[in-house]
């Protein structure tokens, strides 16, 4: 047996077994031991019944001496209860509602560890135990490794299947006790300078820790050897983006030169002054453009901050160098308010800006494909119609992703394909966790935009219970009147569209002939086709719509400066980070701006995510919160295909073990490395990793 065993032929797991732990993620050996226990007991000194005092977190061993059912079992299942003695001979009654499936599982006589929280029953006089998280035990006759379960700290797994924590234990158990030790995989002297266990005593404590050690540490997941598998987890990760990122550097680029005219020609486009930020960000990205390797950088940006015009400042550099810009935007929406911003800018320049989406004819869009591949179109604007595989460049040099979130890595790597080695910006106004830059995108430079355009005013943000729409209404009603527009949003519900469809349109039809007869209300949602989105939209930004009853189609990037009230009904149904990108659609001009969060009655947690908006408008720091209370699957909303699928770290809890490993990282593959030991990080990376993160390009 070594670690790429497969489980299969593992003594004790057959192939029903083998299924249920694949589809857990766990197939070999080394997928087994690193796989965590989520929480440790300490069966060390049980307490006997006698000792258990009312209120505490126990763990009792103890013999099932008789059981019971009451109440409508037909109907409920019933309650189910189970006498428990031990040697104290003082009884414990586990209640289980619904148990009644547990009658052939706790029969009497059987040996059991139960977990929970002791409490008096004032009417019977006898300590019970709600629920208790119970594992059967051998008797200690019976088999040889019933010292595996009582009488030390004992892991406690997430079952596989029907595979138990008690039997995920023996395994892991078994392949400790007849694997040879392993040799350490983590570079020498990385381990001396951060003083981590090494890798063969860091597995066998992270299953079985050694008695006496701090259970306290154990389940906060901060022992010595969770320390050590957790830095390892993150270095080999932090070391392939690196490798990855260090080979894209290597490939040959276009190298753009930054001449005297090329600068003249910025100065001519800009309609504005740049502020500091922007300033900062352009020189990050010329540099990176005058390189002659690809850039790949990401600029972040709170929603409102300009990346569209320092993406048109980026867009002049590489026209000038006389290679074309292309531009992906989500929706179409987007892509054709970013055309109509480039036209505009450019047309002092003379450069020719064109929309490619998914509603041109099958003509139109021939023949503008055939414009852009003779080049005569210097900067194409497009959604998805972009990738098509038809759709080709005569010398693509710059490719600008907007709002990065919404694609995955292949939509980058398309567009890429579609120029030979072309600098790559992608823009996103979700302000992403640094944990997640580090990670996700991790392979690329960040430039960040932290300072609005002059004269912003904050958005003022209100809390407002639904009982009080009819205030909402009339300071609606005296903003349009002083000539504002104003936005309703609804949520869109996931499992159905349809109905959160009805409910939008119903307030649409009242908002618009009941609560606002003398003013113009539009509607926009999904289900709408291109053309009439765009239609909305255009009476909307001309000012022909007074209020703009939408779902979240208008979240990204919609620039309507004249409108200063964003309405959110049901606002406890959005992200934080979607609210505050909604919020980011008013106050983009002169005019004090609201945002109202209208809700129904609210827990304390969903108070406290309202509150996160009321009180701040930073960004970073509402991602973050987000990213807390949703965890990174769900930040973005959509499925993130950059994540690594990490096994024992954990973004949120262990960002500080991640800062040392990239540090350590950095360090290891800048300074120290002879090209021996680089190419033995490479190899473990290939035979290890890969199938994890999915570094499929490393080395
Ligand atoms: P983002 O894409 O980052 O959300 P935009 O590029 O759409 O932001 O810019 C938001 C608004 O601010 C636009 O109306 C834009 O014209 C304006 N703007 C951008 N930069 C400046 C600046 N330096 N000074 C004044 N207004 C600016
Ligand atoms: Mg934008």
């Amino acid at each position: 047996m070594d670690l790429q065993t497969p489980l299969m032929y593992v003594k004790g797991v057959g192939p029903a077994r083998a299924a249920m732990l694949e589809a857990k993620g766990l197939s070999t050996v080394a997928d087994l031991l690193s796989y965590p226990p989520f929480r440790y007991e300490d069966r060390s000194n049980v307490k006997s019944i006698r000792q258990l005092a009312p209120g505490e977190m126990a763990t009792v061993v103890a013999e099932v001496s008789s059981v019971k059912s009451t109440g409508v079992r037909r109907i409920k299942g019933g309650l189910f209860e189970a006498k428990f003695v031990d040697s104290s001979r003082v009884p414990l009654v586990a209640k289980w509602f619904h148990g009644d499936y547990l009658r052939s599982v706790l029969v009497p006589g059987c040996r059991v560890a139960l977990y929970g929280k002791i409490e008096l029953d004032t009417y019977s006089g006898e300590l019970t135990v709600m629920h208790p998280e119970f594992e059967i035990l051998p008797h200690s006759s019976e088999e040889a490794d019933s010292s595996l379960h009582v009488g030390r700290i004992v892991p406690i797994y997430e079952a596989a299947g029907k595979v138990t924590t008690r039997i995920l234990r023996t395994l892991v158990w078994r392949i400790l006790e007849s694997l040879p030790a392993q040799a350490d995989p983590l570079p020498e002297s990385v381990r001396q300078r951060i003083q981590a266990l090494d890798y063969w005593t860091a597995v066998r404590q992270l299953h079985f820790p050694p008695n006496g050690e701090d259970l306290r540490q154990l389940n906060s997941f901060r022992s010595p050897a969770h320390f050590r598998l957790i830095f390892e987890e993150f270095f080999w990760l932090q070391c392939g983006l690196r490798l990855r990122r260090s080979k894209v550097r290597m490939q040959p680029g276009i190298a753009f030169a930054l001449t005297d005219r090329v600068r003249e020609q910025i100065k001519i486009m800009l309609p504005v002054k740049p502020t500091a930020a922007q300033k900062r960000v352009l020189a990050e990205i010329a540099s990176d453009m005058a390189q002659p390797h690809p850039m790949n950088r990401l600029l972040q940006g709170d929603v409102g901050s300009g990346k569209t015009l320092v993406a048109a400042e980026a867009a002049v550099i590489a026209v000038e160098n006389g290679y074309q810009v292309a531009l992906l935007a989500p929706t179409e929406i987007l892509a054709t308010q970013h055309y109509l911003y480039f036209k505009g800018l450019f047309s002092k320049l003379g450069y020719v800006v064109a929309l490619l989406t998914g509603s041109l004819s099958p003509r139109e869009k021939g023949k503008l494909k055939e414009l852009i591949q003779a080049g005569l179109v210097q900067i194409t604007v497009g959604t998805h119609a972009l990738l098509e595989e038809d759709v080709s460049f005569r010398n693509l040099g710059l490719a600008i992703i907007d709002e990065q979130h919404r694609f995955g890595v292949i939509q980058r790597l398309q567009l890429m394909q579609k120029g030979l080695h072309p600098d790559v910006l992608v823009m996103t106004a979700t302000p992403i966790p640094r944990t997640l830059t580090m990670t996700a995108y991790g392979d690329l430079d960040v430039s960040v935009i932290d300072e609005l355009p002059p004269g912003r005013k904050p958005v003022i943000t209100r809390h407002v219970s639904e009982l009080r729409l009819e205030q909402v209404w009339s300071f609606i009603k005296r903003e349009i009147e002083s000539g504002r527009q104003a936005y309703v949003v609804y949520p869109v519900i996931e499992e159905s569209e349809t109905a959160s469809l009805k409910a939008a349109e119903k307030m649409y039809h009242h908002l618009s002939d009941k609560v606002f007869p003398q003013f113009r209300v539009g509607l926009l949602h999904g289900r709408l086709s291109p053309e009439q989105k765009e239609e909305v939209m255009r009476q909307f930004k001309s000012g022909d719509l007074h209020i703009l009853v939408a779902t979240t189609v208008i979240e990204v990037g919609v620039d309507v400066p004249n409108a200063t009230v964003m309405v959110i009904e049901q606002a406890e149904r959005f992200g934080l980070a979607q609210l505050h990108q909604l919020r980011g659609r008013v106050g983009r001009g002169a005019a004090q701006s609201y945002c109202i969060l209208v809700t129904g009655r609210l827990n304390d947690v969903a108070k406290e995510r309202i509150r996160t908006l009321t009180d701040s408008h930073d960004g970073f720091f509402i991602a973050e919160m987000d990213l807390k209370l949703r965890g990174p699957g769900e930040f973005f909303g959509t499925r993130q295909s950059g994540m690594p699928g990490l096994r024992i770290a954990n973004l949120l809890r262990d960002q500080e073990v991640l800062d040392l490993a990239r540090r350590e990282a950095v360090d290891f593959l800048e300074a120290s490395v002879s090209e021996a030991d680089r190419d033995g990080v490479i190899r473990y990376l290939q035979d290890h990793w890969n199938r994890r993160f999915g570094l499929a390009r490393v080395g």
